[in-house]
Formats: structure tokens, sequence, C-alpha cells
């Protein structure tokens, strides 16, 4: 198992370690469900001078409040370690994110790269309960991560989710009740996070196995 390097802003780190801690507990679900050792590596922003906060900056579009996610992986990519071959970067970031042709995106996640980048801020504006902040950032953390350790394309799926409206949203996802399914909103998100089985962090039967099987990725 390759060290997992996370990343924080320095808002999160300031204000909101808890998220973080849940975000690593949801990449330790997913390497537990791999039955593997994980390490982590932590850079916070002191660390790089500001780097990540700058980036951020740079990507902010003050006409939509929210960062653009695209520019934010490119240069995460183009200008650090992270993004290198066989290293797993995961970064948790303070500010709504979105990606070309979307209105916003919980997070997401590079699979050639092995970089993710997730945002705590939807759940945090659409909840006071920080219990439930914590269990859907948790969650996303896993959802993403399993991308990341290779199931990202509908052939990695015994029950693919499919595609609604001609869109390329759910591809790639699982159609059980499965910590792999695809949510699109905050709602469904918690009404998923209701119904996930506890054993092996939600994922179903079929995800279990095709994770186990990419243990060696
Ligand atoms: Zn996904
Ligand atoms: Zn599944």
């Amino acid at each position: 198992m390759p060290n997992v390097r996370v990343y924080s802003d320095s808002r999160i780190e300031q204000e909101r370690p808890d998220l973080f801690r849940s975000a690593l507990e949801g990449v330790q679900d997913v390497t537990t469900v791999q039955r593997l050792p994980v390490d982590f590596e932590w850079f916070t922003d002191d660390d790089a001078d500001g780097y990540f906060t700058d980036t951020l900056n740079r990507a902010h579009r003050p006409e939509r409040k929210q960062v653009f996610l695209d520019q934010v992986l490119l240069d995460f990519a183009n200008n650090t370690q992270m993004g290198d071959f066989g290293e797993l970067d995961f970064a948790l970031v303070t500010p709504d994110i979105f990606s070309e042709d979307t209105n916003f995106v919980f997070g997401m996640t590079v699979e050639p790269w092995k970089l993710s980048v997730q945002s705590i801020a939807r759940f945090v504006a659409a909840t006071a309960d920080e219990d439930l902040q914590r269990a859907s950032i948790r969650h996303l953390a896993k959802h993403e991560f399993a991308h990341m350790r290779g199931l990202a394309d509908p052939e990695d799926f015994d029950n693919p989710q499919r595609d609604a409206g001609g869109t390329k949203l759910y591809d790639g996802h699982c159609a059980n009740t499965c910590s792999l399914q695809q949510v699109m909103s905050v709602p469904e998100t918690f009404q998923l996070i209701e119904v996930l089985p506890e054993d092996e962090a939600g994922f179903c039967v079929s995800c279990v196995s095709a994770l186990i099987s990419k243990r060696e990725e």
C-alpha cells in the first residue's frame, strides 16, 4: 500500500479539523475493505507556504461564489508532486467547487493521476448537525477514494448505475445500495447514508470483491 498524502486548506486546519479526521476515516474505510494498512502524510497550507489557499483563490469565480475545480486539479498536477504516478493524493477544501458543465460537485477524482479533491461546503451549509456533517464527509471520502483505488468505469461494477437522460453523470457507479452509488444532492446523500449497511463500510458484496481485486493498483 502506498502512502496516502492528504492536504487541507488553512481554514479546515483551523476551524474544522474534525471534518478532516472524518475524511481520513473515509479513506481508511476503503483500505480496511481492501485488507491493507494505510499510512497518512498530512500536508497543511503552512507546509506549502500557503500554496493550497493561493491556488483556490486563483481559481475562485466571484460571479458564482465558487472555485473552478478543473483549474485547481491542473494547477496541483502541474506545480506540485500531486498527481505523480504511484502516489495517492487526497485534498479536502473549504470552498464550494464546480467543474465544467456542472452547478457544483461534492468532489472529483482523477483516477489516472491518483488525485482527489473534496469540498466540505455543501454539507456544512445544509445542516447544523455536526454529526451529520462528519458522517457525510466520511461517506464522500470513501466514495471518492474507492474511485481512486480503481472503481471508476461501468465495467468495474456487476450492477452498473444507468445513465439518466443522456448524461454521463452516473457512469462508473454502482446501482446497488452501496457507498459507490452516485448521489446528486445533499438530501440524496443523507438518505443514502441512512440505508447503507454498516458492514464493509457500506460497500456492496460486488464492490468489496472488486476493491480487493484492485488492491495491488
Ligand atoms: Zn462517484
Ligand atoms: Zn457496489
